[in-house]
């Protein structure tokens, strides 16, 4: 897997900081861009974390590029509807040439099944092409792919929507894949936005485990989200 953050909002903490102190402030947007000095926007931004004013986190937009990744990661992804997506098609992009697809840990980790799950996408992909080579449309071929299949795809999120994604989906109650691809894009936006994202990650960083019965018995620690 493979995650950039290719585009993000210019300054994005002195950004929420504004928005924050415009709220009790006469002067406007432009005026306090100007005059807040980074201890204030320290200050505030983690005021507004810390207290839920979270409309602040809002005008900022973080965009990131991740390939290698599988169908059954992008499918989970895109449930998030606070976000912008463009993945590659299945429907003009051929999978005949370097099929990729990713095999879980857990598949691969264990010699009963592993050579099993190669071989059975190697038919699917065999079938694929005979059903290409027999005048069946890209679109309608594609129908036997598995979720396995490499996809790439971009995401844009915007700082808010990003706490919440990373609360529940660097949580080891999700599935490895996507928890992996979350925690790669919280090691990226730390480092830009230190504050912002400082205690970003499972709720239990922040207090208890609201997961009941499904509470992990190791979780994880602070530093594991570090950049
Ligand atoms: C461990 C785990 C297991 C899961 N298992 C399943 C499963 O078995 N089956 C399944 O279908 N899904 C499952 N999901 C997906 C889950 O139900 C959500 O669809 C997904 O996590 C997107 O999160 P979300 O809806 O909170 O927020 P997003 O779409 O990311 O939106 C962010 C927040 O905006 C608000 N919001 C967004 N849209 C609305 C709206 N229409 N109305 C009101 N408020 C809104 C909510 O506060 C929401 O939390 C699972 C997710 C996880 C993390």
């Amino acid at each position: 897997m493979k995650v950039n953050l290719v585009k993000y909002t210019p300054e994005p903490e002195k950004m929420v900081a504004v928005a924050a102190r415009l709220c009790y402030s006469p002067a406007g947007g432009e005026k306090l861009f100007e005059n807040l000095n980074n201890e204030e926007v320290v200050k505030l931004v983690r005021f507004v974390v810390k207290s839920g004013h979270l409309s602040t986190t809002e005008h900022v937009v973080f965009t990131f590029a991740a390939e290698g990744v599988s169908r059954s990661l992008t499918h989970q992804l895109v449930r998030h509807r606070l976000a912008s997506y463009n993945q590659q098609s299945q429907r003009y992009v051929k999978f005949h040439e370097n099929f990729q697809y990713i095999t879980p840990p857990a598949v691969s980790n264990n010699n009963k099944v592993s050579d099993k799950f190669a071989e059975m996408i190697e038919k699917i992909h065999a079938f694929y092409e005979e059903m290409l080579d027999a005048g069946v449309e890209v679109e309608d071929a594609r129908y036997i792919l598995p979720a396995a299949s490499e996809t790439k795809i971009i995401i844009t999120m915007n700082g808010r929507e990003l706490l919440h994604f990373f609360t529940v989906r660097c949580c080891n109650r999700a599935q490895w894949e996507i928890r992996q691809l979350a925690i790669l894009m919280l090691k990226l936006v730390k480092k830009i936005s230190p504050v912002i994202f400082e205690n970003a990650g499972p709720n239990c960083l922040r207090g208890p485990c609201p997961e009941g019965k499904f509470k992990c018995e190791v979780p994880p620690k602070a530093s594991d989200f570090d950049a």
